[in-house]
């Protein structure tokens, strides 16, 4: 019998924010997975784990007062971090270099690796010319294992990821051994808002299709 497909995304009701299990969808995960969520509650409760999730949980007491920055800088403090490590995109290396900054004024020992590190280029992974931005000349290929390999090198504490492009944040976050947090994403059209385009899907000409699919593609 196919499983039925956990869909919180449809999910009008929300009821597991307040904390109840009653009055839920047919397809809800607390109901219909509720085997994977003990065991993944008892993974929460072992030592590392449920001091990760109470440093976040310390983040909240100021609740929409701080900038993302600020909640980073703050989770690092809270979990006792001394070494930090910066993954990113040699697109954002101004904003590296401000945090950088900022990582050092807080006190941190900081490692910055640039995804061009060991200049790479798509020969390194056989990319067909065709299949190239401009056939026949040199592409620049981002180099997310190595960034991880010297950030895990270093022993950081915590890595913090700015800008890396989709699939390289993957590769990266596939490969690293220290803990990995976001601090922001690559997106060339919307300054790094991918959100953006969801926010403005609602306009006629939108290009991205947020409607429910109809059912048989469903
Ligand atoms: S866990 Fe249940 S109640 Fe919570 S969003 Fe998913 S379907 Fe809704």
């Amino acid at each position: 019998m196919e499983k039925e497909k956990v869909l919180c995304s449809y999910c009008r009701r929300k009821r597991c924010f307040f904390g109840e299990t009653q009055n839920v969808p047919e397809n809800c995960p607390t109901k219909i997975r509720s085997d994977l969520l003990e065991r993944a509650k008892q993974t929460l409760r072992e030592p590392e784990n449920k001091e990760m999730a109470q440093a976040v949980a310390k983040t909240w007491k100021d609740y929409g007062k701080l900038t993302r920055v600020e909640e980073t800088v703050l989770y690092a403090k809270l979990r006792g971090f001394k070494k930090l490590g910066i993954a990113f995109c040699v697109g954002l290396s101004e904003e590296a270099e401000k945090m950088t900054n900022v990582l050092l004024n807080e006190g941190f020992e900081v490692t910055a690796v640039c995804c061009m590190c060991a200049a790479l280029c798509s020969d390194d992974v056989d990319l067909p010319d065709e299949d190239k931005v401009i056939p026949g000349y040199r592409q620049p290929m981002c180099n997310p294992i190595g960034q991880a390999a010297i950030l895990d090198d270093e022993g950081c504490d915590l890595i913090i990821l700015i800008g890396l492009c989709v699939g390289d944040d993957t590769l990266f976050i596939k490969h690293a051994k220290a803990p990995v947090t976001v601090l922001a994403v690559k997106d060339r059209v919307l300054a790094h808002n991918p959100l953006g385009a969801l926010y403005t899907s609602r306009h006629i000409y939108t290009r991205i299709k947020t409607k429910p699919p109809k059912k048989e593609n469903a």
